[in-house]
């Protein structure tokens, strides 16, 4: 028997090359196969298996041989089996997939290849039974065919259009495909993809075809209704039924694109409304402006381009930029409350100068996206007349303070300062009028005396209180007249000795260029009321027998000439920390505890050099000394 001599479909097969060879020498091979060969007559009866034949149905190989398929494969399989064995009778090589279970835990599925055996002639006298388990395969397959009913289930319902090509031309798409082109399925077969786009984008779209990567980019396809619908098309490559081919998810953004051109009419319709607002707007990317409106590029100045491009943080002062960065992070972070109070400058720059101008204004910032990216848009408001009265209205608050504070220090000092006075008054008018007959001369003359000081102590506090209130009240002229500098000063410190300190030994020094004959212009009330009264504090704040000098002297400063008159003492000195109080009225520094006064002085001072258009300086060491220093303007006669 010549077995593979009529084997059709047996291509380049190894069997067309075989020499014949002798059946115990091909029983011997058939044998040795993992493969379950078999040999059938036109009876189906078996002629020949190989023991994987005999052993997959749990017999031998001689108690098959002989028996009907039906018998082998029972009444189940044989009806499944019978079509494909009529078949093979007729002429036919068949291949058919079945499952046997041969109580095996899990379903095994068999794919069986029956080949008719035929003579030259054509009769055919018996077929060959090959099987192969292909269980593995089967399960992956239909694996697969899951996948791929779920990936079509998928496909059909999608609202995206889904539409398969191979090598340029369409072979599948999807209903909603068809519906966003309104083509039927059998239109779109065969076509090539790049129809799909106008004439004018087809050259695009088969680069993007032929780059085959997942790209996504937007296109526009004409309808059949001659309409174009705008479409978003990503691509990829996939494999369909084992073959490479393309797949494009098409997208209608027909909706988008309406969507952003509502929004960019909206966008406009901002703009104008931003445009014709009185309120100063801008809007910022990335720090910078991207637009002003034109209250905005009144506000901070004539600037090429309305502002564009400008820096936003240099339109602000830079000791405010800090706060308002910090702001802007909060803005950013979702702070509802966006209102900041800042200094903005005009024109905007880095750095400001002297003819920068500034503007107090209230910002109003909120987040909005612009040409699809986010940016602030700020509405600002000048509210520099509104700080200005705030201001005076803050200030005037201070001055009624100032004033109530002024009243307390004033009864406080004042209860303190006339009880002396007045007792002495009181105790030696008493002591005059109940025993003036038995006091002696001398007691009598020491009574009145005291009587006298303390009404000159008292009128002394009246005068500084007098003079106070009318600096105060900014009624003190300043009138100058040409004095002759030392006799002046020499004058005051004749007062001062006759009214109570003789006993230091206070000295006038002239330094050069100051002469004996220097004359100046010089208000002589205020200058004797500055220089009295720091005479005055430099005795009565220093040890009897220490010295107090008075020096006058030149000095050229950036207010031009001025004339220095010091008063140096070698007193009890002054803490550190009171001395910027002590021009205060009614301050009185706390180691003066014990010597009477009214911290009234040195305020008069300030407000006399003042007053004259110069100022009083103050050095102090505690248990050293203190020296005040009056700089006054150097106002010669002839040149007056
Ligand atoms: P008072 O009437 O208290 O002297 P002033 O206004 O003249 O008021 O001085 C205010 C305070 O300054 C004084 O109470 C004192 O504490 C301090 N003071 C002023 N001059 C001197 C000085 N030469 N030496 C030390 N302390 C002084």
């Amino acid at each position: 028997m010549r077995l593979f001599q009529t084997l059709p479909n047996a291509s380049d097969s190894a069997a067309r090359r075989m020499l014949p060879v002798s059946l115990e020498q091909l029983h011997l091979l058939l044998d040795h196969l993992k493969g379950i060969v078999g040999y059938f007559d036109t009876e189906n009866r078996c002629i020949y298996a190989n023991h994987a034949y005999a052993n997959a149905y749990h017999t031998t190989v001689n108690l098959m041989v002989g028996k009907h398929i039906r018998e082998i494969i029972g009444d189940a399989g044989w009806a499944f089996v019978e079509p494909y064995a009529e078949r093979v009778l007729a002429g036919d090589a068949v291949r058919y997939v079945r499952e046997i279970d041969q109580n095996l835990p899990s379903a095994h599925w068999i794919e069986v290849h029956l080949v008719p055996n035929a003579l030259e002639d054509g009769r055919i006298i018996g077929n060959f039974v090959f099987i192969d388990d292909v269980t593995e395969q089967h399960r992956a397959q239909q694996a697969i065919g899951e996948s791929e009913e779920r990936t079509q289930r998928f496909i059909e319902a999608g609202t995206e259009g889904i539409v398969f090509y191979r090598n340029g031309t369409i072979f599948d798409c999807n209903d909603a495909f068809q519906n966003m082109l309104g083509k039927h399925r059998e239109e779109l077969i065969g076509m090539p993809a790049s129809h799909l786009f106008q004439k004018q984008d087809r050259p695009f779209a088969e680069k993007h075809m032929h780059l085959g990567r997942e790209t996504r980019y937007p296109a526009q396809l004409p309808h059949a209704d001659g309409s174009l619908i705008t479409v978003e098309i990503a691509g990829r490559s996939v494999q369909v039924n084992g073959q490479m081919a393309s797949v494009a998810v098409v997208r209608d953004t027909t909706q988008i694109a309406t969507m952003n051109e509502a929004l960019l009419r909206s966008q406009n319709r901002y703009r104008s409304l931003v445009d014709n607002s009185d309120q100063s707007a801008f809007f910022t990317q990335d720090r910078k402006i991207i637009y002003a409106n034109p209250a905005a590029q009144k506000l901070f100045g004539p600037h090429e381009d309305g502002l564009r491009g400008v820096e936003s943080l240099y339109l602000i002062h830079p000791e405010d930029r800090a706060y308002a960065l910090m702001r802007r992070k909060q803005l950013i972070a979702g702070d509802t409350n966006t209102e900041v109070q800042i200094r903005a400058i005009s024109p905007p720059a880095e750095h400001i100068n002297e003819d920068t101008r500034i503007t107090w204004v209230r910002l109003f910032g909120s987040i909005i996206e612009w040409e699809g990216r986010p940016g602030v848009l700020i509405f600002l408001t000048n509210i520099t007349a509104l700080r200005e009265s705030e201001d005076k209205m803050r200030k005037a608050l201070a001055q009624e303070k100032e004033l109530g504070d002024l009243k307390t220090r004033f009864v406080s000092m004042a209860s303190h300062e006339f009880r002396t006075p007045l007792a002495t008054i009181q105790t030696s008018s008493e002591l005059l009028q109940h025993y003036n007959e038995r006091l002696s001369p001398e007691e009598r003359t020491d009574a009145l005396s005291d009587i006298q000081r303390a009404v000159q102590r008292m009128q002394a506090m009246m005068d500084s209180f007098l003079a106070f209130g009318r600096m105060d009240a900014g009624s003190t002229v300043f009138a100058p007249r040409n004095i002759a500098l030392l006799p002046c000063l020499q004058g005051l410190l004749h007062e001062t000795r006759s009214a109570q300190y003789r006993r230091h030994a206070v000295t006038i020094y002239l330094e050069p260029p100051l002469h004996a004959q220097t004359h100046l212009m010089l208000d002589e009330i205020l200058l004797g009321q500055m220089v009295m009264n720091l005479i005055t504090n430099a005795c009565k704040y220093s040890a009897q027998g220490t010295q107090v000098s008075v020096i006058a002297a030149q000095q050229d400063s950036q207010q031009g000439k001025q004339l220095l008159i010091t008063v140096r003492d070698e007193g009890i000195g002054i803490p550190d920390n009171e001395l910027p109080r002590l021009f205060e009225s009614f301050y009185r520094a706390s180691n003066a505890n014990t010597i009477p006064g009214t911290g009234l002085g040195l305020a008069i001072v300030d407000r006399a050099a003042r007053a004259h258009g110069g100022s009083v300086q103050v050095r102090s060491q505690i248990g050293q000394g203190s020296q005040f220093t009056l700089a006054l303007p150097w106002i010669e006669p002839d040149t007056a």
